[in-house]
């Protein structure tokens, strides 16, 4: 079911599998890492909606434009069509629309923004109707419509340890740049926020260490991020 929904715009990405968005919500696109997401086209994009979604892997800031970060998209599923908001049925973002039924547009032009509990069921529907729709425009040469292998879900534990592993990694790059803090080099690939962070934890994490960037000698125990 999806929790978010990333404004993105199709003519402006190489790729759906790693976009670029605004960092200004980063605390959403942290807490969805392992939650399936849709895709929307803002309404200065040709053609615009609700028109895909996708599993959020990973969250990178990006050291090049300091307000932006990286977003890396897993099982990205296309639907056949853009939904348009003015031809939805029932409002997808319930906060997006004023007591009188008109859309609120300001509303849907934040680069990621979370999902109701109610409006989940209402992304999930349109996901369902998406794969339905999508499934009878294909043509196939056997005639059977070919489901697609369900993406992996990623458990709960495997989810909160990427979640830490990438707040971490934010939090490191923030601190001490993108260089290696030993010999200096620095063999990112900014363009694409590809970094190597390497970080140790003095208090071993199976022993609960934290995940601080500050060392005091008096208390040896804390962890120190080079
Ligand atoms: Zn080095």
């Amino acid at each position: 079911m999806p929790v978010a929904v990333i404004n993105v715009r199709p003519s402006r990405q190489r790729s759906l599998n790693r976009i670029r968005i605004d960092n200004r919500n980063k605390e959403i696109a942290l807490a969805c890492i392992g939650e399936r997401v849709l895709l929307y086209a803002p309404r200065d994009e040709v053609r615009h909606g609700y028109f895909a979604s996708a599993l959020l892997v990973d969250v990178v800031p990006d050291r090049t434009r300091r307000r932006f970060m990286f977003l890396t998209l897993e099982s990205v599923t296309i639907f056949g069509t853009f939904y348009r908001l003015e031809d939805l049925a029932t409002p997808l973002e319930s906060q997006g629309y004023r007591g009188d039924g008109s859309i609120e547009f300001s509303h849907f032009s934040p680069s990621i923004r979370a999902l109701s509990h109610l409006d989940r069921q209402a992304a999930l529907a349109l996901v369902t109707d998406a794969q339905v729709h999508s499934a009878a425009a294909r043509p196939s040469a056997t005639g059977d419509a070919v489901a697609p292998a369900p993406a992996m879900r990623p458990s709960y534990r495997t989810r909160e340890a990427a979640i830490r592993k990438a707040r971490l990694r934010w939090a490191v790059l923030y601190a001490y740049g993108t260089a290696c803090a030993i010999c200096g080099d620095d063999n990112s690939i900014h363009e694409i926020g590809a970094h190597e962070v390497e970080v140790c934890h003095l208090r071993a994490l199976a022993h609960g260490g934290p995940d601080e960037l500050t060392c005091h000698a008096d208390v040896p125990d804390r962890s120190l991020v080079l």
